[in-house]
């Protein structure tokens, strides 16, 4: 009787540590911003930042895209006005390489172009200026 008691208490002294050790290590994970529980709103948010974000950067590339093709417009009306002495009557008039260049990369809208100016523009909203 006296044995199994000492017996007992010698098997908890040996588990205390364990159990501080286990406890210490749940503190630290559920406590930690680095590793954050996947079911947490921490994650889903970053999760929803992230698509957010890849959202936002293709629309700016493409913005980017839209800019490049109307520089590369701008640039064949020029030229043809240099040769010709006069603008292009229409975008197709410019030659096959360049109607590929004709809509918007991001909204697919058709580029509109003033053949008494020369002036090519994007309508896509954000595009108006580039
Ligand atoms: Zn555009």
């Amino acid at each position: 009787m006296k044995l199994r008691k000492l017996k007992s208490g010698w098997w908890s002294l040996c588990l205390l540590p364990a159990a501080l050790l286990l406890i210490l290590l749940a503190g630290c994970s559920s406590g930690s911003p680095n590793h954050p529980s996947p079911t947490g709103n921490i994650a889903s948010d970053a999760v929803h930042d992230y698509g957010q974000n890849i959202h936002s950067s293709l629309e700016a590339g493409k913005k980017v895209e839209c800019q490049s093709d109307l520089q590369q417009l701008r640039t064949a009306i020029q030229m043809q006005k240099d040769s010709t002495g006069q603008y292009p009557a229409s975008l197709a008039d410019l030659g096959t390489q360049m109607t590929a260049l004709e809509t918007c990369p991001s909204s697919g809208r058709p580029y509109q172009y003033d053949p008494s100016t020369g002036k090519v523009w994007c309508t896509t909203p954000g595009h108006e200026k580039l």
